[in-house]
């Protein structure tokens, strides 16, 4: 199939063709004809499976066929979880739309409010936004979302998992119940059927990858190791392997800080960007790191969530996540768009429960290996996949109805909810008390603050 057949115009197919994409990877050949039918859709796909582009291609053909929004509107909102992601959509749609003459705009937390404000004045055809950022724009009267005609949840299984529901909710509120709504998500977890249950109009789902399945272009592998080793190695493999670039996952921020300084120690350059850094830091860090100016970037799952660097070619678990299906995000920063990639996990004695459990959201055994200098003293115990997948996560209360007007948070008063300065979308802050949880949502965020 190519992109032509898929029924997108002129200015798009150019737009494409520069990007030097040759045909649609599966969640665009769905995705887009469904979203340019103007249907609501819920899709799973995992970064780095094209979902940026089989949202935001059919968006902007179906806005640019429309009138330019007028003062303080904005007709496409699209939602990301952290900055990163905002700043990478943000890039992708001006990207696609360079051939259009539409407004568009990304606003996250962290930066001056002014600027963004001066930009929303004439009003923007998409808004690319962290939803804490949002929420403080609309509070100072900046946006108008009464006339939004589609609105893309983009990683919504994160945003629920750093507690964005209680903004979700409320932006809901701000909006006509008649829209477009499209749903992304990594995975189609039990809160996210529910939050869709109330969002989503008669979606057409989508799911490219079998649930909570790693990437085929990714080779998997694991090192036992001891822990007081796991940095030694670590250097090792760097150096031995001749890696040219990887991505370092570490549990905490201190933790990221700590390795950092061992690799740079050992004559490996590195960088750590997690949620304690200004913005400006991460920005650069990571502009440093895609211009090959540094080998290792060592982050923290909030900071690295969405980052989307071309052809990298290793992810390193330096520390397994706490969350099982992080791991499936982490290793999805490699082994892009068909690329191959390999996703190397160092595992001491004290995380074969983790180990497990990732095992059985990917169901199958990841290959272990030791290396020489490097055999653990405390054995690794063996595991396994739990047959049938991972437990089911507890019932939640029944959904509300998120789609207008009534909803928990914003009940008719949407400007009275109580904002935090510069948190929209912050991995950094501590979560605000009873920030972003919605009344039937009592989960604790998980990630926030790393
Ligand atoms: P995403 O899943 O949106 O984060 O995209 C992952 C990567 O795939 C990005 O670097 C895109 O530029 C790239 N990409 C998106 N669509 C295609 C395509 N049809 N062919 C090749 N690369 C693509």
């Amino acid at each position: 199939m190519s992109f032509s057949e898929l029924g997108l115009s002129d200015c798009l197919l150019r737009a494409i063709e520069g990007k030097g994409y040759k045909t649609p990877t599966p969640v665009q050949e769905k995705a887009i004809p469904a979203i340019l039918s103007r249907r609501d859709v819920m899709a799973a796909a995992q970064t780095g499976t094209g979902k940026t582009a089989a949202f935001t291609l059919p968006l902007l053909q179906n806005l640019a066929e429309g009138e330019h929004a007028k003062s303080n509107i904005v007709r496409a909102l699209i939602l990301t979880p952290t900055r990163e992601l905002a700043a990478q959509v943000g890039e992708s749609v001006a990207t696609y739309g360079k051939h259009l003459s539409l407004r568009t705009a990304v606003v996250y937390g962290g930066v001056k409010i002014n600027p963004q404000m001066k930009k929303l004045r004439g009003g923007v055809d998409v808004l690319v936004a962290t939803p804490g950022r949002l929420i403080d724009l609309y509070n100072q009267r900046a946006i108008r979302l009464s006339s939004l005609e589609v609105l893309v949840l983009d990683e919504a299984d994160r945003m629920l998992d750093l507690g964005f529901i209680g903004d979700i909710t409320k932006i809901m509120s701000l909006m006509p119940k008649r829209r477009q709504t499209l749903l992304f998500s990594a995975t189609f977890s039990h809160d996210i059927r529910q939050l869709s249950g109330g969002i989503l109009h008669d979606p057409i789902q989508i799911e490219v990858s079998p649930r909570n399945a790693a990437a085929k272009s990714v080779k998997q592998s694991i090192f036992e190791v001891d822990k007081a080793k796991k940095s030694a190695l670590l250097s090792h493999l760097i150096r031995r392997g001749g890696w040219d670039q990887a991505l370092v996952f570490t549990l905490t921020k201190r933790g990221a800080d700590r390795l950092t300084t061992q690799l740079e120690d050992d004559g490996i350059t590195a960088i750590a960007i997690h949620g304690d850094k200004s913005q400006g830091v991460r920005t650069r860090a990571l502009a440093k790191f895609k211009a090959g100016e540094v080998r290792i970037l060592v982050a923290t799952d909030v900071a690295a969530r969405g980052l989307d660097i071309e052809q990298l070619p290793y992810v390193v678990n330096f520390d397994l996540p706490k969350v099982a299906t992080d791991y499936v995000h982490r290793i999805g920063r490699t082994g892009r768009a068909g690329l191959q990639g390999e996703a190397i996990s160092l595992v001491t004695a004290d995380d074969v429960k983790l180990l497990a459990a990732i095992e059985t959201v990917i169901q199958e055994r990841i290959t272990r290996e030791q290396e020489v200098g490097f055999v653990p003293k405390q054995v690794v115990a063996i595991t396994a996949p739990r047959a049938g997948g991972p437990k089911k996560a507890k019932k939640l209360k029944k959904p509300k109805d998120y789609s207008a007007g009534k909803s928990a948070a914003g009940r008719g008063k949407p400007g009275k909810q109580k904002t935090v300065a510069g948190r929209g979308g912050k991995p950094a802050s501590k979560p605000s008390a009873g920030r972003g949880r919605s009344a039937g949502q009592g989960r604790k965020p998980a990630g926030r603050g790393r």
